[in-house]
């Protein structure tokens, strides 16, 4: 598993306007790292440059040692998987969503997708509804069970970063607090990035980043947060 490291990062996406401030971060191989803050703190604009989507002004974001902006896009956006906040999914079974993307044809049996132990108990609780169409005339899924499978199909890809950009904050807590638990679960060992405005989301994380007006102004473990405040 890579690790990932920001160094002394400087973003403004206009001229004369920065956004993140000389930020600096590590998330060791096969740790999750949590980015925390209030909206506009920058924490999407920290997904995007390791996405490269866009370079920084300065600094530089390594993996394994290696500044990303020498890698190939291709490998590295192959190495990354994101899960957003609101994943989009076709119109097609959730066989089809969960497996898209892959060589191998899409499983509509539960059995064939949950070969891969690390997805299984995001789709074991809607086993019945796998060969159904998602959509208009199909399948009603909830915002959680579209999380799931959001989830099972990044997963399902075995990215050695995963990045969750708010992948849960738009669920009530109690489909959180299960998804994050499935979550820890299955992805021990990731290098995990996880963004999200709320604390209570990213609890676990090894290590918390407190962001604010693009600079980190906290970090630590959960606890030591807490006895700050
Ligand atoms: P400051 O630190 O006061 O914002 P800088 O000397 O870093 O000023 O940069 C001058 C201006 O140009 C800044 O306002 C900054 O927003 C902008 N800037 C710096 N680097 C770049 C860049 N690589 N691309 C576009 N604009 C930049
Ligand atoms: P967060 O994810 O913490 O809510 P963002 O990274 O989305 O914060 O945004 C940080 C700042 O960058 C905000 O001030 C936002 O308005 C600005 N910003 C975000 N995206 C763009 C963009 N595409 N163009 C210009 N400014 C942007």
């Amino acid at each position: 598993r890579p690790t990932v490291t920001f160094e002394d990062v400087s973003f403004g996406y206009e001229k004369d306007r920065r956004i993140l401030h000389g930020l600096s971060f590590e998330a060791p191989a096969g740790a999750s790292v949590a980015l925390v803050g209030p909206s506009g703190a920058g924490k999407s604009t920290i997904g995007r440059l390791l996405f490269r989507f866009y370079d920084p002004w300065e600094g530089r974001i390594c993996v394994d040692g290696q500044d990303i902006a020498k890698v190939t896009q291709q490998s590295l956006r192959a190495m990354i998987g994101i899960v957003p906040q609101d994943s989009v999914l076709f119109n097609e079974t959730i066989g089809y969503n969960i497996a898209y993307g892959r060589d191998e044809p899409a499983p509509d049996d539960v059995r064939l997708a949950a070969r891969d132990a690390a997805i299984l108990p995001f789709i074991e609780a809607m086993p019945q509804k796998f060969g159904t169409q998602v959509g208009e005339r199909g399948l009603k899924l909830s915002g959680g069970e579209k999380q799931r499978v959001a989830i099972a199909r990044t997963l399902l890809k075995d990215p050695p970063i995963l990045l969750l950009d708010e992948a849960t904050s738009a669920l009530d807590s109690r489909t959180e607090q299960d998804i994050l638990a499935t979550l820890k679960r299955v992805s021990a060992n990731r290098t995990t990035i996880a963004i999200a405005h709320r604390l209570s989301t990213i609890a676990d994380a090894d290590i918390i980043n407190v962001m604010d007006a693009g600079r980190i102004v906290e970090q630590g473990k959960h606890t030591q947060l807490l006895r700050l405040n």
